[in-house]
């Protein structure tokens, strides 16, 4: 079988043109982050925001001229409706050979990014935040939501980390998800939990080179495109920090609430002020810090020693009027059953570490539900068992 070129897939799109305009999507800048892997071809349509609803229909001509080059096997096309500056008729078609290759997979429906429109099925969504990278923001989301379906409710897991997904290893997954119709991906499922991350969708060690609307693109995807079916709960792990893409996503994705995550010696920093005030900026409500290896349990004596100026989160939480959720210790065991996939809240159910994620994940349960009720919403009834 012949390969597949990119110079092929470009001249095939090269012949699929705008209405009432006669410029192909080439030539116009259109397409970009072609990707070709073994007769599978993935590329994305940028149309303008206020095209977004309009564009599926492009988006299956730019399928259909693609389906018809030799040897392909599989087409997707996603459409990102984040174009900022209108089309001109001598733009630049650079795009499309760019080296800014996202590996978009999921196929798209029309996305248009109309922020904090719910999602259906979906009844609350919950921010797994931090200030910074390294202080177990994603074993803290894993170990919550694990938490929560262990007590009876139906949880879902998003890994917004599109850098450097962490989800599949935390919930020991992998393969590939499987497709549902003609546009949903069906989340893969471990723990009792349904989970959707870019790690499903790329090879582990391909570098991932993102233009910031590119991400939020995919982001949105994962959430509106992925078959989640009825959740209570989705437990959204942020990439860390509080940058641009954080802010985004802060805005974008209709968050019920957040909480931030912080080790204690980083308390004393901005970090976590940082990330509140993100929140905050976006009107999203912050239920509260968490504080990580708060303090050291010996694996052998179970002695509690507080390495670090412990009880930071607990004073800042009060300073800035956020609720203190709890502390976690630093332990050998968190980081053990963490590495190998099995979060402690499953792995040593009876440690007073699994007692901790659980007394966090019913409060987190309860101001989800409080939040939904003082927006007027009919809010489930949860009971952690
Ligand atoms: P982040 O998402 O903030 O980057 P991770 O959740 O990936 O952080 O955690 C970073 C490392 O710290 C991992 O190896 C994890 O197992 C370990 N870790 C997280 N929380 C704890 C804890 N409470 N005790 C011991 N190790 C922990």
């Amino acid at each position: 079988m012949a390969e597949v070129t990119k110079d092929a897939i470009l001249a095939a799109l090269g012949e699929v043109r705008i209405d009432g305009n006669g410029q192909d999507v080439v030539s116009l800048g259109m397409i970009s982050g072609v990707v070709v892997r073994d007769g599978n071809v993935g590329f994305a349509i940028e149309v303008d925001a206020a095209e977004g609803a309009t564009a599926e229909p492009l988006r299956k001509a730019c399928e259909a001229a693609v389906a018809g080059v030799s040897d392909v096997l599989s087409v997707t096309a996603v459409l990102t409706a984040e174009r900022q500056a209108q089309r001109s008729i001598n733009a630049p078609d650079q795009r499309a050979l760019s080296n800014a290759e996202p590996r978009h997979t999921a196929s798209s429906q029309n996305t248009p990014p109309t922020s904090s429109q719910g999602i259906p099925g979906i009844d609350a969504i919950l921010a797994v935040a931090s200030g910074k990278g390294g202080v177990g923001k994603s074993t803290t989301a894993v170990n919550l939501a694990v938490a929560m379906a262990a007590g009876g409710a139906r949880v879902g897991l998003l890994d917004c980390d599109v850098y450097g997904p962490s989800i599949p290893r935390l919930m020991r997954l992998s393969g590939k998800p499987e497709t549902f119709g003609d546009s949903q991906l069906l989340p893969m499922e471990n723990y009792g939990v349904k989970c959707m991350s870019m790690g499903f969708l790329v090879e582990e060690d391909t570098p991932m080179i993102w233009r910031g609307p590119m991400v939020m693109s995919a982001l949105e995807q994962m959430m509106r495109d992925v078959r989640w079916g009825e959740l209570d709960i989705l437990v959204c792990d942020l990439p860390p920090g509080t940058g641009d893409a954080q802010l985004t996503m802060a805005q974008r994705v209709p968050l019920t609430g957040a909480v931030v995550v912080s080790t204690p010696q980083d308390i004393a920093l901005l970090d976590v002020r940082r990330g509140i005030a993100m929140f905050e900026k976006v009107d999203v409500p912050v239920f509260g810090i968490i504080e990580n290896m708060s303090y050291f349990a010996c694996p052998h004596c179970n002695e509690r020693s507080d390495i670090f100026s412990h009880g930071g989160a607990r004073e800042i939480a009060a300073k800035l009027s956020v609720s203190f959720l709890g502390e976690i210790p630093l332990a050998t065991e968190i980081c053990e059953t963490s590495d190998a996939g099995e979060p402690i809240v499953l792995a040593r159910p009876q440690s007073p570490h699994a007692a901790a994620y659980r007394g966090i994940a019913q409060q987190v349960l309860q101001l989800c539900r409080t939040a939904q009720e003082s927006a007027g919403r009919q809010a489930p009834n949860i009971v952690m068992m």
